[in-house]
């Protein structure tokens, strides 16, 4: 077993990193300047969207592997953490008409090059299945949606063997 381990930060980066250490260290501590799940930290918002469909190939790769996680965490927590509803990314020609360099369709390409769940759909196809949209195209990240940020740090999170505890500058116990 490893040392003790000390985090500086109890945003989503330092909460995950704590949790997955847990088991390899003595102890655990994560030390905070205000509190966990602050709306001022970049971690708590209500609209975190998890998704794969990124320009950078590793960096797709990652978001993957991160979402694995999640899922892992949320089988481990018995509650709903990840909300499904895919990621669509939708072109207008009058505003973006260089089709190809959109972001739309370079991030399309890294998860066709992955080969990540995804779907693709023309100016026609895209009014049959939604027709609240009026764009000339649309690429959807299936295995996407958000992070509900809040049931990710309210009660009930698992606890994990190794022991932990989180300190604030409010000395908020966790
Ligand atoms: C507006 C916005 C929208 C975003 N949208 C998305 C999105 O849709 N999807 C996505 O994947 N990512 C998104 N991101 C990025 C994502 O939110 C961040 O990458 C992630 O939350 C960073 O987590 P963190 O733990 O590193 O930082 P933070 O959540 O900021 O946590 C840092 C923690 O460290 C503490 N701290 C700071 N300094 C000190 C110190 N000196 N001593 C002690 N404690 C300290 C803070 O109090 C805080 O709790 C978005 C970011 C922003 C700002």
């Amino acid at each position: 077993m490893a040392g003790r381990l000390t985090i500086i930060g109890g945003g989503v980066m330092g909460l995950m990193t704590a949790y997955q250490a847990a088991p390899l260290a003595e102890s655990v501590t994560v030390l905070d300047r205000s509190r966990v799940g602050d709306p001022a930290t970049a971690s708590f918002g209500l609209t975190r969207s998890v998704r794969n469909d990124y320009r950078d190939p590793e960096y797709a790769r990652l978001a993957f592997e991160a979402r694995r996680l999640w899922r892992e965490f949320e089988r481990e927590c018995g509650r709903r953490l990840l909300v499904d509803c895919g990621c669509l990314n939708l072109v207008k020609g009058t505003v973006t008409p260089d089709l190809a360099n959109t972001y739309a369709v370079e991030s399309y390409a890294v998860l066709e090059h992955l080969q990540l769940s995804r779907e693709a759909f023309s100016a026609t196809q895209l009014r049959d299945r939604f027709p609240q949209f009026d764009a000339d195209g649309g690429w959807l990240d299936v295995d996407a949606g958000f992070a509900d940020a809040g049931a990710a740090r309210g009660p009930g999170r698992p606890r994990r063997a190794g022991g932990g505890e989180h300190r604030t500058a409010r000395d908020q116990q966790i």
